[in-house]
């Protein structure tokens, strides 16, 4: 199988630069093959600009979306974003790794997504109207790939369990694996997180190594996060709220777990 690794950390000799080399190791010597963008190495461009189109005239209003969608169409994205998309097409599965940084991915990263998920790409995709939303949450370009992501966090684990001050982990999450991975079609993985990462030692490195060779051993075979699927009729369409008499008892992200 085809793996694709996004990884996001300045530091090569960081916690998250040997989980990454130990990721891939674990996954070459399984059979797999790997690309790894490496988005710091890389000099990634982090913001969305008027630049991401190639052939674009100087004084024309910048339109995100539409510019996005016009360069997508015509073949005038610039090279790193063709690229990037391609190595998505190409991967049977992606993993997203990262260190928590402010609740959230890394900017580089976040910069990533915004310019590689382009307008026909990844949103903006299929049938849009009044019975029909679009080819999303179940549905998309990536449909058929799984994704998981690969985090560490300085808090620790009971900071986000279910009553835990920094709120539950599955929460903080679900903007990336609904909004991000979901929507363009990624069947998604509970994601792999290592908390309280000042206190790794050896010891712990090893037993951490070890939980995260069964995740990749399994990334064919583990069941993926039970999303709803926009199309299949559990949503009324244009409104797109859960139909009343789907998990009544239900409001906000776990609502759209079934
Ligand atoms: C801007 C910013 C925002 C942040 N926001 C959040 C937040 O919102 N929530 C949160 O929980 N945390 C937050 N943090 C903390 C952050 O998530 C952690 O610092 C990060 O996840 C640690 O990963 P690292 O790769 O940088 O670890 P490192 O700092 O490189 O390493 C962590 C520990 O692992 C040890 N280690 C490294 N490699 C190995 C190895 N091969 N074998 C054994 N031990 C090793 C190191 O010696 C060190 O003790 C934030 C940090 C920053 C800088």
């Amino acid at each position: 199988m085809k793996v694709l690794l996004v990884y996001a950390h300045p530091e090569p000799r960081s916690l998250n630069g040997s989980l990454k080399d130990f990721s891939v190791e674990r996954l070459e010597s399984a059979g797999h093959v790997v690309q790894v963008s490496d988005l710091y190495a890389m000099k990634w461009k982090a913001s969305l600009d008027a630049n991401d189109s190639i052939e674009r005239s100087d004084n024309a209003r910048f339109d995100p979306s539409a510019d996005s969608k016009h360069a997508f169409e015509s073949g005038l994205q610039s090279e790193d974003i063709a690229r990037e998309q391609q190595k998505l097409l190409w991967a049977d599965a992606v993993i997203l790794q990262f260190p928590l940084w402010w609740f959230s991915m890394p900017a580089i990263l976040k910069g990533w997504v915004e310019r590689v998920f382009a307008y026909g790409f990844a949103y903006g995709v299929g049938e849009h109207s009044d019975t029909r939303w679009g080819d999303r949450y179940g549905d998309g370009t990536l449909a058929g790939k799984r994704a998981m992501l690969l985090v560490t966090a300085g808090g620790w684990e009971s900071h986000y369990g279910s009553r835990g001050i920094n709120g539950p982990i599955d929460d903080i999450l679900f903007p990336i694996h609904h909004g991000i991975l979901y929507y363009p079609g990624f069947d998604v993985l509970p994601p792999f997180v290592i908390y309280r990462t000042s206190r790794m030692d050896e010891t712990r490195y090893a037993d951490t190594c070890e939980a995260l060779a069964n995740r990749l051993d399994s990334l064919w075979t583990t069941t993926p996060i039970r999303f709803r699927p926009q199309n299949a009729g559990a949503y009324e369409i244009p409104a797109l709220t859960l139909r009343a008499d789907i998990a009544p008892e239900q409001s906000g992200f776990a609502a759209h777990i079934g």
